[in-house]
């Protein structure tokens, strides 16, 4: 038999399912691929129920419901500020994912070099390679996550087409402040390059912080592409709900992709996430709330036990250094082991880097219940004060 496509066979299972597999069979508390617990909004659900009910249940148009895509269009002006024609600026798509791989299959041509800022949202890289796209990547890297200007400035060139951000970014936690988010627009315009901002996390910003979208920066609103998640926004990973904004000229390349991929995503869940958006505000801006209560408790429960906890600033992720516990071995190695003998997942950090050397950090998901967060604590608490 002929081989499948090189690009795309030379990588592995994501690490999410990998991790999330491990943890079944071993019964582990998983605080490994990210999905919240015991958040779903019930009325959202009744919604989804009588959408269900009442149908209809044939393809909607492939750029989404007009009632979504009004609901997304009146968020983004709700919370950020823009104003964006709802039926020419916005599409609904399968969930982030398939936004993502829309907007690099519709953008990139063979050759076009991406910017990206690793730590690196697995989906990126296999997509912009498959697309023909060369990456050109710059890090932040743990304890402090410092964006190296320098770096950046040097990444781009002639052949850059495009930038691809995530803010608050997964897994560091970090929000991009204003002035580097300035840095980045410079760059742009300099370039005459675009930036696709996966901005999955836009709500989930703690201590008193503030998301701000590229797009909204001065002379960014025709260079934007700004992507957005229902699965985020309302704790229902599953749904697989996502939306694209941005100006007519960067939509309608991206369309003509969306349009062979999936052509549009399942109406009742649409009509829900519609309803949810408009009337259930209340729940998802107070989520960062709940979160970082949860945060702090799992960040408390780590550092009791010796981890080097990091700040998390936004999004749901905890990255904790594990050399003060003593194990000898990498990140993967790490994170199969509290798996297996601590019954706790988790993801190893360099998962999200390209060479090998950050390999002491594990991830975990804090948006879990507190009993979760609790019994893992207790779970790896056991096992390494019985070790120590
Ligand atoms: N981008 C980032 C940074 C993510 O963490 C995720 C994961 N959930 C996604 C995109 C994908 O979102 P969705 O589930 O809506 O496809
Ligand atoms: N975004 C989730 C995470 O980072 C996982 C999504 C997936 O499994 N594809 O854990």
């Amino acid at each position: 038999m002929k081989p499948g496509n090189s690009v795309l066979s030379s990588y592995g299972t994501t690490i999410f399912e990998t991790m999330s597999r491990l943890a079944a069979e071993h019964g582990a508390v998983n605080l490994g691929q990210g999905f919240p617990e015991g958040l779903e909004p019930p009325a959202l659900l009744d919604r989804l129920a009588r959408a269900a009910a009442e149908g209809p249940h044939q393809y909607p148009s492939m750029m989404g419901l007009p009632a979504l895509r009004r609901a997304v269009a009146a968020h983004e002006a709700r919370f950020w500020g823009l104003d964006l024609d709802p039926m020419a600026e916005t599409m609904v798509t399968s969930g982030a994912t398939e936004a993502l791989a829309a907007c690099l299959f519709g953008l990139i041509e063979p050759g076009d070099e991406v910017v990206l800022i690793e730590p690196l949202y697995d989906s990126y890289l296999p997509i912009i390679r498959r697309a023909g796209g060369v990456p050109r990547l710059v890090r932040i890297a743990p304890p402090d996550w410092r964006l190296p200007l320098d770096d950046l400035a040097a990444a781009f060139g002639p052949r850059t087409k495009l930038l691809l951000l995530n803010s608050p970014t997964n897994p560091a936690g970090k929000v991009y402040g204003a002035d580097e988010l300035a840095a980045l627009a410079a760059l742009l315009e300099r370039h005459d390059a675009v930036a696709v901002c996966d901005e999955v996390y836009e709500h989930l910003v703690y201590d008193c912080g503030r998301h701000l979208p590229l797009m909204a920066l001065p002379g960014m609103r025709e260079r934007c592409l700004k992507i957005g998640s229902a699965g985020k926004i309302f704790s229902l990973t599953g749904w697989k709900v996502g939306w694209i904004t941005g100006c007519p000229a960067l939509l309608a390349p991206v369309a003509k992709a969306h349009q062979y991929l999936t052509f549009t995503t399942p109406p009742e869940l649409q009509a829900a996430v519609a309803w949810g958006l408009e009337e259930e505000a209340g729940y998802y801006t107070g989520l960062a709330g709940v979160l970082a209560a949860r945060r702090d408790r799992l960040a408390a429960g780590l550092a009791a036990i010796g981890f080097g906890v990091l700040p998390a600033a936004g999004s749901y992720f905890l990255t904790a250094d594990f050399r003060p516990l003593g194990f000898v071995g990498d990140d993967a190695a790490f994170c199969r082991h509290i798996t297996t003998a601590a019954g706790v997942a988790a993801i190893p950090v360099g998962a999200f880097y390209q060479s090998a050397d950050i390999a002491h950090f594990a991830r975990f998901c804090f948006a879990k219940t507190d009993a979760a967060i609790d019994e893992a604590v207790a779970r790896l608490a056991r096992h390494f004060h019985r070790q120590g």
